[in-house]
């Protein structure tokens, strides 16, 4: 036997090291848990110098105890990072993610399905189905939807260009965009999430290709703009393809008006796609669901587990109302995969090929907490949201924006109405940086149709009304520090 026959594999450690390594995991998970509201929501400064020459010890030269390098790693989490646990994150979209998620992912790096051939891995591929399908029916879209998961909203808006561009243009799969008499041109709000031009820039539509329509008070689609761009481009002989309505834009929670979004898609001939990434998820709730009202027509949809869900990262999902579409998108065959079993092998209906197994978190929740868990958590979450609206008006805050979802957008009154904008984007920035300074809560700035204010959203399902009474003292103390201009 060859001397390295002889050597144990340095990966196989056995079940007892295997019990101690998932035991001090868990631990250092738990304290985190538990000790994470105690401290700062985001460190007050970092020094990347300083945290790469804390990972560059790690030259890789010599093995270290598995115990030691997580700790090291979970001290190096705790002090460099904005804590996205703690209940006084009101920031980006970002949950706390929920306990079942955490397990499911366990789950998921332990058995490592590889969902890329449905004869892989049919349970998990179904498992996805199963959860795709059931929030298909809460958006009201009629079966049989195609789905997929997808690392996140991005993706996910990704294969709705694709799928918009084959159903539009049957030269374009083969062909390319060059076969395409005219510039393919696609329509989303102002306020929309500028994935857009990312994926305009790696479709080869160009980032001119993205028609930013202009929005209303509210911040919704102004739909007698997104006339005038349309007539405008179609006179200049571009091609219309695809309108994008947002439901939940990421700035200010606006929601685009889907119906008339839906009856100009039908009057155009256009794809119709509703990037409902965030808000997507009050489907779930029978008293919030009609804010989505129209998103039913739409031809495909976006929504991501790993925001209002609380699925840890990534999860995002993908909805078309036409297979056909989607499986024209992805087709290829190749004579080392598996072959397909049933027509919905996920590497030819989706843009990732190896693919891990997303949708096991997403269906935890929805299988031990319920539909009425998530509808709860969203309803108790928009009370939260209005709680804090009210609580930021007694303190002298003006809000900007009106949607009924839980991201309250406000600003100084007195500094917005004396200030020029760019030194009210400085004012309302500073103010978002002392909070965060303070440790006691994190908060952002944003411009919505170019006016600075303060961004607040309820993300955590830790967060209770007392945190919104504190977030609301920290802004007070805030602008005090940073002072009102006289
Ligand atoms: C977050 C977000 C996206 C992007 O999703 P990722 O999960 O970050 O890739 C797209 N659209 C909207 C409206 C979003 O809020």
């Amino acid at each position: 036997m060859e001397s390295w026959l002889r050597k144990p594999s340095p990966l196989d450690i056995g079940p007892e090291q295997v019990d101690e390594l998932l035991e001090t995991t868990v631990t250092l998970v738990r304290k985190h848990a538990d000790g994470v509201a105690d401290g700062p929501v985001a460190p007050v400064s970092f020094d990347s110098d300083q945290i790469r020459k804390w990972v560059g010890e790690y030259d890789f030269s010599t093995p270290h105890s598995a115990e030691s390098v997580l700790a090291d790693v979970a001290t190096g989490l705790t002090q460099w990072g904005v804590h996205t646990t703690h209940p006084r994150y009101f920031g980006l979209f970002n949950p706390t993610p929920h306990w079942w998620g955490v397990a499911g992912e366990l789950l998921t790096a332990a058995f490592n399905p590889q969902l890329a051939a449905y004869s892989h891995a049919p349970a998990a591929v179904e498992i996805e189905q199963h959860v795709l399908r059931f929030l298909a029916n809460r958006l009201g879209l009629p079966s049989p939807v195609a789905g997929s998961f997808t690392t996140g909203g991005a993706e996910a808006n990704l294969s709705a260009v694709l799928i918009a561009l084959t159903r539009h243009f049957p030269e374009y799969a083969d062909r390319g965009l060059a076969a395409i008499p005219g510039q393919p041109v696609l329509y989303a709000s102002a306020e929309s999430h500028l994935a857009w031009l990312k994926i305009a820039h790696m479709t080869g539509l160009g980032r001119d290709a993205v028609r930013l329509v202009p929005v209303d008070d509210s911040y919704r689609m102004d739909i007698d703009e997104l006339r005038r761009l349309h007539a405008a481009d179609v006179a200049a002989g571009m091609r219309p393809f695809l309108l994008v309505g947002t439901s939940g834009t990421t700035g200010g929670g606006a929601l685009d008006p889907l119906p008339e979004l839906a009856a100009c898609a039908a009057e155009w001939n256009t794809h119709l796609h509703v990037d409902a990434a965030w808000a997507g998820t009050v489907a779930f709730s029978d008293e919030l669901r009609p804010m989505l009202a129209g998103i039913e027509q739409a031809d495909s949809v976006t929504v991501d587990a790993h925001k209002w869900m609380s699925a840890p990262m990534g999860a995002g999902m993908f909805l078309s109302k036409h297979p056909q579409a989607v499986a024209e998108s992805f087709r290829v065959s190749t004579s080392y995969m598996p072959a397909d079993t049933v027509g919905s092998d996920p590497y030819t209906n989706s843009v990732q090929w190896s693919r891990r197994l997303i949708g096991l978190k997403v269906f935890l929740g929805l299988a031990v907490t319920g539909q009425g868990g998530y509808a709860t958590q969203v309803e108790r979450d928009t009370a939260l949201g209005r709680l804090l609206a009210v609580r930021a008006k007694e303190s002298g805050w003006h809000r900007i924006n009106d949607t009924p979802l839980p991201l309250v957008c406000v600003v100084d009154p007195a500094v917005d109405a004396r200030l020029s904008p760019a030194e009210s984007w400085a004012w309302h920035s500073a103010v978002a940086d002392k909070v965060v300074e303070r440790g006691q809560a994190w908060i952002s700035p944003v411009r919505l149709s170019g006016r600075a204010a303060l961004r607040l959203c309820i993300t955590s399902y830790r967060t209770e009304a007392a945190d919104v009474a504190a977030l609301v003292e920290e802004m007070d103390k805030a602008r005090t520090a940073v002072g009102i201009p006289g």
